[in-house]
């Protein structure tokens, strides 16, 4: 694609990343059968090629307008349209830069501000998470029936298994994960200990960055960022080989923490060896013998929710479904299974609308297969689902841990 960026814009890192990026589309529009919100609304400008458009026109002098950034704001930024894309266009790079350009020149409403505002100040911090959670339990009778299944179900702990093996990898607990699914990483400690490796907690470690990084506060994000890397740091330099992350968001934001930072120059060696070092869950498990697990998967029908961040953003297809299946659970069928469940990091709370009717339809192709138990590998997912449906929904790797045979 041709294009005629701005002075204002050409000779920033920004500009310059932006402009290689969109004269590698050859706007062919492959792309936009596979967006769900083009699906939901259809409207160019509500797709991938529209929004890539309308990044350029900014680039170009086109003032932005409200209009503009809610097309930007609509996006889920699950990359199912990079996944269908013949020319390797880097969109999700794209439209972050283009949302935090159009942020500069537009305000949001004063509501909305306060909204984006609170969510960055509450979501990342594990105990203010939980306070707010907690607050949320006691006025649970007083509040609407709709509200009510609003508040997620808040797992009960599991004892964390302190292992002595040679291998050993640190884990990054989350923020989210860590106030509403604590067991997921106990599981996870528990399942690995089995495989002969130990998996170690690290003090220190913050939420990934990608709260306030994806939601055009990026110094901010950069903070918690250089807070993982240095809580890991001496670790890596002592005989640990990597980094395990269960929730496949966050494993998706360590792993770009390289590209990140590049241009930090204190941290960006140290960001780039974190991010080769970096694994989600599956991927370490799915090289193990799991013979040593020796799990019993009685039958259960397991429907199993593949994440954006999983299957388009760390492009990780197929390898939970090939461990649950290599273990005897039974996978049941899900049309479409590569659009996004609604869930997009903040994107339930700040495009509720949108959200609900692709978890509508996402739950409904999932009941559709008959499965008894649903499971996922990311926190948001886990519990935007959990809204829409009678069945139970967990993170893979418990039905793993509850399942270990002697
Ligand atoms: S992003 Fe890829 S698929 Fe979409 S219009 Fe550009 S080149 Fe085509
Ligand atoms: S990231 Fe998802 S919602 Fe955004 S343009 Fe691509 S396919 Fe559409």
């Amino acid at each position: 694609m041709e294009t005629s960026i701005i002075d204002k814009y050409r000779n920033t890192a920004d500009g310059q990343e932006a402009e290689a990026i969109l004269r590698s589309c050859v706007h062919c529009g492959f792309c936009t059968a596979t967006c769900p919100t083009y699906q939901l609304l259809g409207d160019e400008r509500d797709g991938p090629r529209g929004r890539i458009y309308l990044v350029k026109q900014l680039l170009e002098g086109q003032p932005a307008t409200a209009r503009t950034l809610t097309h930007l704001d609509r996006c889920l930024s699950g990359r199912s349209c990079e996944t269908t894309c013949p020319s390797g266009v880097n969109y999700a790079r794209l439209a972050d830069i283009g949302r935090t350009l159009m942020q500069q020149q537009v305000a949001y409403p004063p509501v909305e501000q306060l909204k984006r505002w609170l969510m960055r100040k509450i979501i990342p911090y594990p105990a203010r998470f939980s306070a707010l959670l907690a607050l949320a339990g006691l006025a649970k009778p007083l509040l609407p029936a709709a509200s009510k299944r609003k508040l997620p179900q808040i797992s009960t702990a599991r004892p964390w298994v302190d292992s002595t093996h040679a291998r050993r990898f640190l884990v990054l607990e989350g923020c989210v994960q860590k106030a509403v699914t604590p067991s997921v990483n106990a599981a996870t400690a528990q399942v690995l200990d089995r495989l002969g490796i130990r998996l170690e907690r690290t003090p220190g470690g913050v939420c990934c960055g990608a709260v306030s990084y994806h939601n055009g506060q990026r110094e901010e994000g950069y903070d918690f960022m250089r807070r993982n890397i240095d809580a890991w740091w001496s670790g890596l330099q002592q005989g640990v080989e990597g980094i395990i992350v269960s929730a496949s968001g966050c494993g998706l934001m360590v792993k770009e923490y390289g590209e990140v930072l590049k241009h930090d120059p204190e941290y960006a060696e140290k960001a780039a060896f974190i991010s080769a070092h970096t694994r989600d869950l599956s991927e370490l498990i799915a090289g193990e013998g799991l013979a040593r697990l020796a799990i019993d998967p009685a039958g259960e029908k397991i429907a199993f929710h593949a994440p954006c961040t999983l299957q388009h953003g760390q492009r990780l297809p197929g390898v939970v479904e090939g461990i649950l299946q290599r273990l005897g659970f039974v996978l049941t069928p899900i049309q479409d299974a590569h659009l996004c469940c609604g869930s997009a990091g903040s994107y339930s709370l700040l495009q509720p609308e949108l959200s609900t009717r692709l978890r509508d339809n996402k739950i409904a192709h999932i009941e559709a297969g008959g499965p008894t138990i649903i499971a996922t590998a990311n926190i948001g997912c886990q519990m935007h689902l959990a809204t829409g449906t009678g069945l139970r929904v967990v993170h893979w790797i418990e039905l793993l841990a509850d399942r270990l045979g002697d």
